[in-house]
């Protein structure tokens, strides 16, 4: 009895059993559909197209000293730079535009990596803390990160807070005013 494996399938069974088979492939790009329809043809509906296809993917079907055939640097598969010098590197212009942006994030990550993006400055960036007497570069600074920690108070607020403070001491419990009769 026959079981039904479809063609992704049986790439990928064949392409296992290639131990040096360890390329990924990305989407074809035009390029590569155009030569492999050249390479494969009519044979697309046959049986055999899986060991045709198999064996371009291999490179075995191509003339080797034909260097004008190579891979792809994005999509991997193979195909037929026609260009006079012969100095592309990819089959189609979508694949040359999805290489130059994972080149472009590598570049990215490396800069990163070199000099982690640099925070945006922030008003304590003013401060120089790390003196034996810390000052601030800029006033401005100084009196917006100082609010965030010691809210301006108007002058009322502040007399209550000292009449408060003369009475019962500092913070927010009462002094005891006289020692407590138990009765004894
Ligand atoms: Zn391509």
């Amino acid at each position: 009895m026959e079981t039904y494996v479809s063609i992704e399938d049986q790439l990928e069974i064949e392409e296992g059993n290639n131990p040096d088979g360890v390329i990924e492939y990305g989407e074809p790009g035009a390029g590569a559909i155009e030569y492999a329809s050249q390479i494969v043809g009519d044979l697309s509906k046959s049986p055999e197209s899986i060991q045709v296809i198999t064996q371009l993917l291999n490179g075995e079907l191509h003339d080797t000293d034909d260097k004008q055939v190579k891979r792809c640097d994005y999509c991997r598969y193979f195909w037929r730079d026609d260009s006079l010098r012969n100095n592309k590197r990819t089959c189609c212009e979508e694949c040359k535009r999805k290489v130059k942006t994972l080149q472009k994030r590598k570049q990215r990550e490396r800069r990163e990596l070199l000099n982690p993006t640099s925070k945006k400055r922030k008003k304590k960036d003013d401060y120089v803390y790390w003196l034996e007497y810390p000052y601030w570069i800029n006033e401005e600074s100084m009196f917006d990160e100082g609010e965030r920690f010691e809210k301006p108070m108007k002058t009322e607020v502040l007399d209550y807070i000292h009449t408060k403070n003369q009475k019962y001491g500092v913070g927010n419990r009462k002094r005891r005013t006289s020692e407590r009769d138990y009765g004894f």
